[in-house]
């Protein structure tokens, strides 16, 4: 018997849905999850990020000992766009007549969040659970830099898992790798000085330009890729430079955004950044910082292993299909949370909502889907760990 019936499961999506925590206020996500698992004698605990008053992650566990399972789901959502494109209010969780749940984070990644959750309560009550520890990590930050992420690893939480699932939209195919990602901001100094007499100054903008220049000259030289996840991607996407059209500009900056494979990762083309940074230094007697401030690894499994066995054998009996399994191009927490782990590591991406929802206007999860993987979760998680040797 569920302690949870189906109309107060998506009432808790709704309530998630109703907490704004747009790149931030994950703290107000965890109280209320923290209040929620009190409520059926879940311990959890907040661990603030430094610094941040409204940021933070929570860690909730079932059961004892080892082996460690991590299921882990983030607690911000994107911005709404404009949301005049809405035909919905993206903060009320509405249905509509397909049986389609609307709202911000109804697929990115409040249903997976919110099944994980309640996954836990229903394992908890059932007590389903002969051996071992379910670690429920909700993370904030996910969607620019990961750095809820990136606490739980500094903090040892993964230390001891075993396999790790992250409920993120992947309804339609279980992904056990991802690229990694990066963004580089290159910026160039100068001297300021009115362009009539430009020897007074130095233009930064000249060894910025040099700068992407040869960067894209060496990096089309550049020639890997793997069978799962492609070749690697670097693009500069903006450059800003100057105030005004008779001064000699003092400073100028490019962004740069990276898609990562193992065999060409986030180290790689920070190598390649800092040599091309040199070479303008040396030859334009510029002077140039390269500022990786978005830095997410590549993460690379095998995918043989139990985890991800039983996540596709449940998969495609709950839902009576045969399930994908795929490598995806987007980057999740695992990138953080997966460091110093190898090859062999049981990792699973498998949640509620279509992988191309994320970020969309009217976002949506089926309703019959988010209540599915809950019963999935409830089963899976137990069953992996009792069996394991
Ligand atoms: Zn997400």
């Amino acid at each position: 018997m569920s302690v949870l019936s189906n109309e107060t499961r998506v009432k808790i999506l709704a309530d998630l849905i109703e907490i704004q925590s747009i790149n931030e206020k994950e703290l107000d996500v965890a109280h209320y999850l923290q209040k929620l698992f009190e409520q059926y004698g879940i311990h959890s605990e907040i661990l603030k990020l430094d610094g941040e008053t409204s940021r933070a992650n929570l860690v909730a566990e079932v059961g004892n000992g080892k082996p460690v399972v991590g299921v882990s789901g983030h607690m911000d959502v994107v911005t709404t766009g404009d949301t005049d494109q809405w035909n919905y209010d993206p903060f009320k969780l509405t249905e509509d007549d397909q049986g389609r749940l609307h709202g911000r984070g109804s697929a990115d990644m409040k249903s997976g969040l919110a099944a994980l959750a309640i996954s836990l309560i229903e394992i908890q009550a059932a007590g389903t659970l002969n051996q071992g520890t379910i670690r429920f990590m909700a993370t904030a930050g996910e969607e620019v830099t990961s750095n809820g992420a990136a606490l739980l690893h500094e903090k040892g939480y993964m230390d001891d898992v075993e396999a790790l699932l992250i409920a993120e939209p992947s309804q339609d195919g279980i992904v056990y790798t991802h690229k990694g990602t990066m963004d580089i901001q290159v910026t160039s100094k100068g001297k300021s000085a009115h362009s009539s007499m430009p020897e007074l100054g130095f233009n930064a903008i000249n060894p910025l330009v040099d700068f992407i220049h040869y960067l894209n000259v060496e990096y089309s030289k550049v020639d890997v890729s793997s069978e799962l996840l492609g070749t690697p991607t670097m693009n500069s996407t903006i450059i800003n430079g100057g105030d005004q059209v008779n001064s000699i500009p003092e400073y100028a900056e490019s962004l740069f955004n990276m898609r990562t494979i193992p065999a060409f990762d986030n180290k790689k083309f920070e190598a390649l950044f800092n040599s091309i940074k040199e070479k303008v230094e040396k030859d334009d007697n510029g002077s140039i910082t390269v500022n990786p401030y978005v830095n997410r690894d590549p993460v690379y499994t095998t995918g043989d292993n139990a985890f991800l066995k039983l996540a596709k054998s449940l998969g495609d009996e709950y839902f009576n299909r045969d399930l994908d399994v795929t490598s995806s191009t987007a980057t999740t927490d695992a990138s953080y949370l997966m460091k110093d782990k190898g090859d062999d590591f049981s990792f699973v991406m498998y949640g509620p909502g279509e992988t191309g929802q994320a970020h969309q206007v009217d976002e949506y999860v089926y309703k019959d889907t988010y209540l599915t993987f809950i019963d999935l979760y409830t089963q899976m998680l137990p069953q992996y760990l009792n069996d394991f040797k």
